[in-house]
């Protein structure tokens, strides 16, 4: 089977590989689409962040090169004797967190926290490739109302919804969110089921904004023309937003978030800055409060419902779909290159 294996930064190469055996615990899933996420292009870009080059990811045992991608969904073909969780033929999608089971934070139900967590994808073998074997537990088994075309987008919409529960987001609440890929545009999508009242939407991008407010976003700010801070204001009675979102990983993001808050107001950071500075006086005294959130737990059910409702239709962030061969110079290169581009699927079956 064919499959794209993470060499190092700007080193994708589409290898040949024997099927490997499944070991206890597996199955081995065709693959029906696999994004291309923020976190993979990183690590084209100028990787690698994550994955393991030298220690091997101690639930995974890989190293690079390693198969990437870690946003897919497909039909289950085979399943290790041991398995009883899900049977060949099934259409599933992947819930792609490692998880060992045993530490304190798997018993008390927060795997996303497992002191070995880590995505199949980028600590281990994905499924940006004809086929992906993955440990069992991963597997969600879709309901017949959900395509593949949804599916492919079930993880970064999870990352989205984790993201929100994680927050103090109550109906009826104004929230802003910086930062409008993928990431941000779901969070527009849950923040809107989760009953926020008005959703203000930033970016630079007219593309990104013009989905948002398509998205339900009562207020999309292109943040180089327009005063960010003071539209807040205007819409909240001069007092700021209750929460925040920043899911564009800059230091000018993270303190628009801040800047934009109610006293005792909530950032929570989803977006990935290296390092930033903080006014921490301006955090005390209006005792703002930062929650971040990694991954997701316990979401995967409640989102395939939705979507099998019609309630959500995740689809709509996607902007392109290319073939298995095209992956990088149609995939990687092209969501470089446009910022317009929002989630570009890979179809690896023909
Ligand atoms: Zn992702
Ligand atoms: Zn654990």
């Amino acid at each position: 089977m064919k499959a794209w294996f993470w060499h190092g930064a700007r080193d994708l190469r589409l290898e040949e590989t024997a099927s490997r055996p499944l070991q206890r615990g597996e199955i081995r899933v065709a693959v029906a689409y696999c994004g291309i996420c923020g976190s993979d292009l990183h690590e084209y870009a100028d990787g690698p962040h994550s994955i393991p080059v030298t220690q091997p990811h101690p639930l995974s045992g890989r190293t690079a090169p390693l198969i990437i991608g870690h946003e897919f969904c497909g039909t289950v073909v085979e399943i290790a004797p041991d398995v009883t969780s899900i049977k060949p033929g099934a259409r599933v999608t992947i819930e792609p967190e490692y998880r060992c089971g045993r530490c304190a934070h798997c018993l008390a139900g927060a795997y996303n926290l497992c002191v070995a967590m880590g995505f199949a994808g980028l600590m281990g073998d994905g499924g940006m490739a004809q086929e992906a074997v993955v440990p069992a537990y991963m597997a969600h088994e879709l309901p017949d109302a959900v395509a593949f075309e949804q599916a492919a987008v079930a993880e970064p919409a999870a990352v989205a919804l984790h993201a929100v529960r994680q927050s103090r987001l109550q109906a009826g609440d104004t929230c802003v969110i910086f930062g409008l890929g993928a990431i941000g545009q779901l969070l527009v999508m849950m923040a809107r089921l989760q009953g926020a009242g008005k959703i203000i939407a930033v970016d630079v991008v007219p593309a990104r904004l013009a989905l948002a407010r398509q998205l339900g976003a009562a207020l999309a700010l292109d943040a180089r023309h327009e005063d960010v801070q003071a539209a807040v204001l205007a819409q909240t009675g001069g007092v700021g937003a209750p929460v925040s979102f920043e899911a564009a990983g800059s230091q000018a993001t993270f303190d628009g978030a801040l800047q934009v808050l109610r006293k005792g107001g909530e950032m929570v950071l989803v977006g990935l800055v290296p390092k930033v500075t903080l006014d921490s006086f301006d955090l005390v005294n209006r005792e703002l409060r930062i929650t971040s959130s990694v991954g997701y737990r316990d979401v995967y059910p409640d989102l395939l419902a939705l979507i099998a409702a019609g309630k959500l239709d995740l689809s709509q962030v996607v902007t392109r779909t290319v073939a298995l061969e095209q992956a990088v110079t149609d995939g990687f290169e092209a969501q470089l290159q446009s910022r317009d581009e929002i989630k570009i699927l890979v179809q690896p079956q023909g």
